[in-house]
């Protein structure tokens, strides 16, 4: 909710989400968004903060990057992200990805605060890192693998985030991943503004259209909408240790 998209209808859509019971876990993708990630949690009762430094940003993350981060993250942040790989379009050099990927996984095992991960085109040293770093508990966000993948995750004890693409007419991969997973570790998202559902592709998402995500993933299970959103929201609840206020 901190991007530049939302520049001209911030307070009203947020007001909107909160009218609709529609919590926001706002993620910070560098420092500066962090921080203002931050601001909006303290705003809001239904709003908490990640703060972390996305992959592309990783050629940002030097030590006094890291120590301010760390400070960022007693501000009141729930988590720690997003952090992670993405060799896919290689905005960072990938041995500095890793370092600061290892560091966040490191920073969120001291301050006990589960992690936000990002990963594309890089599964085979996203999975290496996790295994030797080893988080306590977190999300691999806007999860776009297939059963395999996804019962990889689960075992290393970690969530998924699922989120648009599953509303994607091509996208029975994702589908039958979703499927195959125990409920208890789903997270229905929307990565705002980016990958929006199904019939909002190609415009900016917003957090209200997890709702579409969740209605989806209730058929692909075979549930009520409301049994499955009581489910995940308690997932969320407890993964981030978060009591929304409305
Ligand atoms: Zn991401």
């Amino acid at each position: 909710m901190d991007f530049p998209q939302f520049d001209g209808d911030r307070v009203d859509l947020i007001r909107t989400l909160g009218e609709s019971r529609v919590a926001v876990l706002n993620v910070g993708a560098d420092l500066r968004s962090s921080e203002a990630s931050l601001g909006l949690a303290r705003s809001y009762p239904f709003v908490f903060a990640s703060c972390g430094v996305h992959p592309h940003d990783a050629k940002t993350f030097t030590p006094t990057a890291e120590a301010e981060l760390e400070e960022l993250l007693r501000r009141g942040a729930v988590a720690v992200g997003e952090c992670g790989l993405d060799f896919y379009r290689d905005l960072s050099p990938r041995d500095g990805q890793v370092r600061a990927f290892r560091a966040q996984l490191r920073l969120a095992r001291r301050q006990e605060l589960p992690v936000i991960l990002h990963e594309r085109s890089a599964w085979e040293t996203f999975i290496a890192v996790l295994r030797e770093e080893r988080p306590p508990r977190g999300v691999v966000h806007a999860f776009a693998g297939d059963a395999d993948r996804a019962r990889e995750i689960v075992a290393l004890g970690l969530h998924l985030g699922i989120g648009g693409p599953l509303t994607y007419r091509r996208n029975e991969s994702l589908r039958r991943a979703a499927a195959a997973i125990p409920l208890d570790r789903i997270l229905p998202e929307t990565d705002s503004p980016y990958l929006p559902p199904e019939p909002f592709r190609g415009q900016c998402n917003d957090p209200g259209k997890v709702r579409l995500v969740a209605e989806r993933l209730a058929a692909v299970r075979g549930m009520p909408v409301a049994e499955l959103a009581a489910i995940t929201w308690d997932n969320a609840c407890r993964l981030f240790s978060i009591t929304p206020r409305f």
